[in-house]
């Protein structure tokens, strides 16, 4: 089908007066000390998140208002504002009891139940620092994470603990406390780790926050990158000013919303926009428990009335795929704004949207490093299906092109190719990685935060999405660092060497695929195949595992020992080998 390159808005297409109506002005009039005058703040200059997404509320006309609606297997549990600021101070009190202080990692491992926000909330206000796992992970990247942040607490499921967790549990000294949820609600019992329902029975749900300051942490959250082990980016409690800034521009947000964020809090989406910027606004959430079906979430969008849905472009070419017949079953009539992050957003998905739920998909870009939406595509904005639109008030967004003395210089000609940055101190910037202050130092080039992504931006001021810049792997959404996956390979007795590339794929974006070359005395045939791929499940889990794994009797190397993955991708599919001069043996 002949489709425009671009999808214009008229007055018909917005269902309320949109935050952003005035690209230009609202930009030009913008300030991070104006919208810091929206929060309410702690006496003396302090802030917590806590205090500006539950307590302010609990305390005045929302208290009685759903702030999640939770879909379980069998049941839907609303829970108040009024109740999540008690409940979050039960678990700030089970903190304090144990000793767990201030400035202290609590790491956090479960699906999206009701005790997982209570802990994440709970955590900020009593200034703990939490750090969530993706619960796909295997029992390898949790430990890595743990001992990297120096876990002080655990909050998991008892299911996941036996499963994941139990066995790797003596390698994890700086963990002096794991809590657990039972199954279906039922107490645990199990040695060496503490039951969460019984110690929050026990607890008053009366609790001062303890005064954190905007740059107190308040998030730790682990990233990829090419080598080496997976980075923390530090988040602290000012950045709640850019969640409330984007959840206004960005996501729309208008008190009467019904809000549904399908990304899972194990990574930063799930967190920023999953539990604080809704919250912040005031609206209700709601949480599926359960995994994709796309049955269910066409039910959930009709039947929860959602008015403003935040989604990922693999949910969305799913539901492609399920087919329109299946979405035809319901109708939207409350939907009026989607919008996706975390890959590239292809037209026809935003076609899609158009066609099918009767609204574009708004695309948006922002990462791990940057705490919260830099670009966007909103609700008054005409959109050019493809581009991730344009950055919002308060972000100044450009290509930038690296000097020969190291400095970067912002490109001022439209269309050119070039690394994404951003004009650093928006407040919810990374503050560092934990440990690992000469990483963060090479973010920054001046005054410019450099992404890591190639982009474009054109004479309109859209920007478009090239690739990244170095060889972290983008599957489901989720960021893989091929040196996590290398690793987890290097430890089975065959393999001799590994290299691991992200495989361009129509449904998830890439997978992961990996090339290993063989130890003396082992063969290369279909049954160690198969025996890898299972190693690295069991170790790495589903979300990180390869998918598939090709035998090679060498891997190309650089005359300096580093294994070529741009080789290694360029010949899977058939590209040019590009400069191959530093190629180990080779010209
Ligand atoms: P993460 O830190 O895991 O959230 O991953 C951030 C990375 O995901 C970015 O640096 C991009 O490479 C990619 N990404 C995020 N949003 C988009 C988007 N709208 N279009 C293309 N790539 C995106």
């Amino acid at each position: 089908m002949d489709r425009p390159a671009i999808i214009r808005k008229t007055a018909a297409d917005l269902r309320l007066p949109p935050n952003l109506a005035d690209y230009a002005a609202t930009r030009a009039a913008f300030s991070w000390d104006a919208v810091r005058a929206e929060l309410a703040g702690l006496p003396g200059g302090r802030l917590n998140i806590a205090h500006e997404t539950v307590e302010r509320h609990a305390v005045g006309p929302l208290r009685d208002k759903a702030a999640f609606r939770f879909l379980g297997a069998h049941d839907t549990r609303d829970i108040t504002y009024g109740e999540l600021s008690r409940l979050t101070n039960r678990f700030a009190n089970v903190l304090k009891s144990l000793g767990v202080g201030k400035g202290e990692r609590l790491f956090l491992l479960s699906g999206r139940i009701p005790e997982l926000y209570v802990t994440v909330l709970g955590s900020f206000k009593n200034g703990t620092v939490v750090s969530p796992l993706f619960s796909a992970f295997g029992p390898e990247p949790i430990a890595t994470r743990i001992k990297l942040g120096e876990g002080a607490v655990l909050v998991t499921t008892e299911l996941l603990y036996e499963r994941k967790v139990a066995k790797i549990r003596g390698e994890l000294p700086t963990l002096r406390h794991v809590l657990l949820v039972g199954e279906e609600g039922r107490a645990t019992n199990v040695p060496g780790t503490l039951d969460l329902a019984t110690l929050m029975a026990q607890a008053s749900d009366e609790f001062d926050i303890v005064p954190t300051g905007p740059e107190d942490l308040s998030l730790l959250h682990f990233t990829s990158g090419t080598t080496g082990t997976p980075k923390g980016a530090m988040h602290v409690h000012g950045a709640v000013a850019t969640h409330w800034a984007t959840g206004k521009y960005a996501l729309d947000l208008h008190a009467e919303d019904i809000y549904w964020c399908t990304a899972d809090p194990g990574w930063v989406t799930g967190t920023s926009y999953g539990i604080i910027a809704p919250l912040l606004h005031g609206v209700t959430s709601i949480v599926d428990e359960a995994d994709f079906d796309a049955e269910r979430w066409y039910r959930i969008l009709d039947e929860q009335k959602v008015s403003v849905w935040y989604t990922a472009p693999t949910a969305i070419r799913m539901l492609m795929k399920a087919g329109a017949e299946i979405a035809k079953k319901h109708s939207y009539p409350a939907l009026r704004f989607v919008a996706s992050v975390g890959e590239p957003l292809n037209p026809e998905a935003v076609w899609w949207g158009k066609e099918v739920l009767g609204l574009p998909i708004h695309d948006n870009w922002w990462q791990t490093e940057t705490g919260g939406i830099m670009i966007a595509n909103t609700p008054a904005f005409d959109i050019k299906p493809g581009s991730m639109g344009r950055p919002l008030p308060g972000i100044e967004a450009a290509i930038v092109k690296k000097e020969s003395d190291g400095k970067v210089s912002p490109v001022d000609t439209a269309d050119t190719e070039g690394e994404l940055a951003l004009k650093r101190g928006w407040p919810s910037m990374l503050r560092g990685y934990l440990h690992n202050e000469e990483r963060y130092r090479k973010c920054f080039a001046g005054e410019w935060y450099l992404t890591g992504d190639l982009a474009k931006r054109d004479a309109d001021g859209y920007f478009w999405f090239v690739g990244r810049a170095d060889d972290v792997i983008k599957s489901a959404g989720h960021l893989i660092g091929p040196f996590e996956v290398e690793s987890a390979l290097m430890e089975h007795p065959a393999v001799a060497e590994a290299g691991v590339i992200g495989k361009p794929d129509e449904m998830v974006g890439e997978v992961v695929k990996a090339f290993v070359s063989l130890k003396k005395g082992f063969e290369a045939c279909e049954a160690l195949r198969m025996e890898l791929l299972g190693h690295a499940r069991k170790k790495l889990g589903a979300a990180v595992a390869p998918k598939e794994i090709d035998f090679l009797p060498s891997l190309p190397r650089t005359r300096s020992g580093k294994i070529m993955r741009r080789l290694l991708k360029a010949r899977e599919l058939g590209l040019p080998e590009g400069d191959t001069s530093t190629l180990e043996g080779g010209a």
